[in-house]
């Protein structure tokens, strides 16, 4: 350890390690709504069918159809990590800019913890996306995942006794939505490769992972019955959405005095975004549910062990 003065920081970090010690690791049935797919105000235009990656649907989008551009009106749209630094790297902005400019601070109410939404124009949130154009889409490369999925909404799953997680795709029928009358067909497996979220889905997979797990805790008030500090939700938030705040959070506080990250990956995060997203999921994920994903250094343990049994009056 260095000794270098402690900042608010470095007490937030102590004040997470202690969250993470008086957690155990769970294993629940999971699933969450990922990409709910719904744009429109409508919350129940969603067909109940649970679809595969070999599933057909007529579906076909295109500047010849009668709602062009209605669904990015009004449009209900969470931002993936991923979205957000693909938007701001396109726009030539910080994340934080881009936040403050674009997306607006919401809650997912599944897993009840904070992420940001796009902000549709208008006063009361029905007017157009941002990014909207007679021509269409005008960050249509960067555009986000539930843009891309559109109508297909993701499910991603996990049951106690299942190895593995298990994504499944439903169908959104919005009234509005043309595109279902066109006669291009095509399955859930080609309409993603077309719509390239592989990307989209690997940088955010651990960042579901938390919300999965969040979600499945809810019932129960919170992972093991105990629900995050307002704290630990603002560090979700920043470690999810700015990525250069996470950046200077990790590099000029004391965490890399109280986590082990190789001096190569500390190399690496400090240019790398996707590499940085990652790292903050795994120190997400050791604060909220204990999983071994980062590990503390030894004396910082023995002493956050300390600090947990003098604040339960053991000897
Ligand atoms: S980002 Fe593009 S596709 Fe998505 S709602 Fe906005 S204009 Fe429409
Ligand atoms: S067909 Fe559907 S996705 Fe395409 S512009 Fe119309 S409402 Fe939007």
């Amino acid at each position: 350890m260095t000794d270098t003065p402690r900042t608010t920081e470095d007490e937030e970090l102590d004040e997470m390690d202690m969250e993470a010690q008086r957690h155990g690791v769970d294993d629940r049935d999971m699933q969450v709504e990922v990409f709910d797919a719904v744009r429109g105000q409508s919350r129940f235009p969603v067909q109940p069918v649970r679809l595969t990656a070999e599933d057909t649907f007529s579906f076909n989008c295109h500047k010849g159809v009668s709602c062009w551009n209605k669904c990015c009106h009004g449009a209900d749209i969470t931002l993936t990590p991923y979205c957000i630094l693909r938007l701001s790297k396109r726009l030539g902005l910080k994340a934080a800019e881009f936040l403050l400019r674009y997306t607006v601070p919401d809650v997912h109410d599944k897993a009840d913890m904070p992420v940001a939404k796009l902000k549709m124009g208008g006063d009361d949130g029905r007017g157009a996306c941002p990014f909207n154009t007679a021509d269409g889409c005008s960050v249509y490369e960067d555009r986000p995942a539930t843009c891309r999925y559109y109508p297909l909404g993701m499910v991603s799953m996990k049951m106690k006794d299942m190895e593995g997680k298990e994504d499944f795709f439903f169908l959104v029928k919005e009234d509005h939505c043309q595109g279902h009358c066109e006669t291009k067909t095509q399955n859930v497996g080609q309409y993603r490769a077309e719509q390239d979220v592989a990307d989209y889905e690997r940088v955010s997979r651990g960042w579901i992972d938390i919300l999965m797990k969040m979600a499945s805790w809810k019932v129960l008030g919170g992972p093991m019955g105990k629900a995050p500090t307002m704290q630990v939700k603002k560090m979700f938030f920043m470690a999810t959405t700015d990525v250069d705040g996470f950046r200077r959070f990790v590099l000029e506080s004391k965490f890399l005095d109280a986590y082990d990250v190789a001096p190569e990956a500390v190399e690496i995060i400090k240019a790398d975004d996707e590499a940085l997203l990652l790292l903050g999921y795994d120190w997400l994920k050791n604060i909220l549910f204990n999983e071994p994903t980062i590990q503390l250094k030894e004396q910082v343990l023995q002493q956050a062990i300390a600090k947990a049994r003098s604040d339960m009056g053991a000897a």
